[in-house]
């Protein structure tokens, strides 16, 4: 018999329906599965049975008394530590929030809770979001679940190893310029960042407030719609939430892409990016012509600046955005002689050394007389950027390239390099700066048996058709294979 734990939302859902296993059953799977793979993965900064075990029995008694709230009732998903939990402590993977338990949920983990899923506890991220590996956490680095040895890519790399394991079914990260994505990729599942003010950011510990997004990782392009629709919508706590209905991205998945026009990004299919995973990018290509859509090749020349543009745009938000962490009001204090010596020791024995690399980086910036040179001109930068996807999507439907230049590297590979580590997200910072909504599909295993991720990006408020060629894009890759750490050989020991 299958393990409950590595089945999909639909199937789960579809079997608590019927009554074949309860909520607490499935439950007590994930968390099983967690014994087995936590002591090497560490995918978890913080498991909370309690309240897990509390809301899967609210949703069993739900369900028998007939009021099933939709397909999340009852239903394992994992949070990522940068989004705040009501009594749940909420670190960012940083020393200066240890011990911060928030008064309030975020706003789409109150809308988890409304649809009746169940919050199995926090997952490990870079700290503060910042970073393409988890290395950065002040906790210790997730491992990749397909090689302990690998990173699990980031910045929401636990939320991607625990959903490519099964010690949850989905999970919620944020995407600030590919943490989402790029994860996903590397851990051989499904990652998606919504529109710019799809969901909304109220309960997100803010990193770049206009780059941020909220958006789910799951195993398949189903499930991550599932997750998506119970959390997208007008929140009035967040002021840049698109009051209108959400696109019906979920209606989409059986479609096709029949008639569509697939451009696929010159600037991001040559230098940079490793050969295999532009073999079976072009594969994956191949697979959406032959099931009927037209595809071209489109040229998107303001990308080459992209990654320039984001690192001054996003250190110049996050300079701001951190000033409030100053051991007056949250976790960490580092007592001093005078209010002045207090903050800066608490600030300097509280972040770790990228966190404070950003913020040094922003503040000049920032700073009179280099304003205009460094953060004036990565805005206009920003505006090209958003002129040539506006260009390319009055020729085409959706977008598509590679989701990360490689696949995972091995820990400690680019930590000493923060340039190296930086271009790790070449091709999906494109779509933040643009606001614009993006997903990563696995398409394939490279030789090394690593998994490749396609990323489809489409129009803002496109998450119909985004939605419509990821589905093709997975039936026509098919890819069935699971990670090594999810596998019977280390789960029957
Ligand atoms: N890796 C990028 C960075 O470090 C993106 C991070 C993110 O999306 N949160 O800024």
């Amino acid at each position: 018999m299958t393990d409950l734990a590595d089945l999909t939302i639909s199937e789960a859902s579809r079997g608590l329906d019927d009554g074949r296993f309860s909520a607490r059953e499935l439950l007590e799977a994930v968390l099983r599965r967690a014994t087995v793979t936590e002591a090497q993965l560490h995918g978890y900064l913080t498991i909370d049975r309690e309240g897990a075990f509390a809301a899967a029995d609210a949703a069993d008694r739900r369900r028998a008394a007939g009021g099933r709230r939709g397909p999340l009732d009852g239903i394992p998903i994992a949070l990522k530590d940068n989004l705040c939990t009501r009594g749940v402590e909420t670190t960012c993977a940083s020393q200066i929030l240890a011990g911060y338990v928030p008064p309030y949920d975020a706003t789409v983990v109150a809308r988890l809770r409304e649809a009746g899923a169940v919050a199995v506890g926090k997952t490990n991220l870079d700290e503060f979001a910042m970073g393409s590996s988890t290395e950065n956490s002040a906790y210790g680095p997730t491992r990749n679940p397909w090689d302990p040895e690998r990173v699990p890519g980031g910045s929401s790399g636990g939320s991607a190893a625990v959903v490519a394991v099964g010690s949850a079914f989905a999970a919620l990260g944020s995407d600030t310029g590919g943490s989402i994505r790029q994860p996903a990729a590397l851990c051989g599942i499904v990652g998606m960042k919504p529109t710019y003010g799809l969901v909304s950011r109220y309960g997100l510990v803010a990193f770049a407030s206009s780059l941020d997004q909220i958006g789910p990782l799951a195993r398949t392009v189903e499930d991550a719609a599932t997750v998506l629709a119970a959390v997208a919508g007008w929140d009035p706590h967040d002021a840049t939430s698109h009051p209108e209905e959400p696109p019906a991205f979920h209606r989409s998945l059986e479609r096709g892409v029949e008639g569509l026009r697939i451009g696929v990004v010159a600037e991001l299919m040559g230098a940079g990016i490793d050969p295999e995973v532009l073999a079976e990018t072009r594969a994956a290509v191949d697979r959406l012509a032959a099931a009927g859509a037209e595809v071209v090749e489109v040229g998107l020349p303001s990308v080459d600046y992209a990654l320039s543009a984001y690192y001054l745009i996003a250190p110049a938000e996050c300079s701001s955005n951190l000033a409030r962490f100053d051991g007056v009001r949250y976790g960490l204090r580092v007592e001093g002689g005078t209010a002045e010596e207090m903050m800066a020791r608490t600030r300097a024995e509280g972040f770790g050394a990228e966190v404070i690399r950003r913020i040094l980086l922003g503040t000049y910036a920032l700073s009179a007389g280099y304003y205009e040179a460094f953060y004036g001109q990565a805005q206009k930068v920003r505006t090209l950027i958003r002129r040539d996807f506006a260009a390319a999507y009055e020729t085409v439907d959706v977008l598509v390239s590679p989701t990360s230049p490689t696949t995972a590297f091995r820990l400690g590979e680019r930590a000493s390099d923060p340039l190296a580590m930086y271009y790790s997200d070449v091709c999906t910072i494109p779509s933040n700066l643009a606001g614009d909504p993006a997903i990563s599909v696995p398409i394939g295993l490279d030789s090394r048996g690593l998994p490749i991720g396609l990323q489809i990006m489409a129009p803002a408020l496109g998450e119909e058709v985004l939605f419509q060629v990821a589905a093709e894009v997975e039936r026509g890759a098919g890819f069935a294979a699971r990670p090594r750490l999810a596998s019977s050989e280390v789960m029957e020991p």
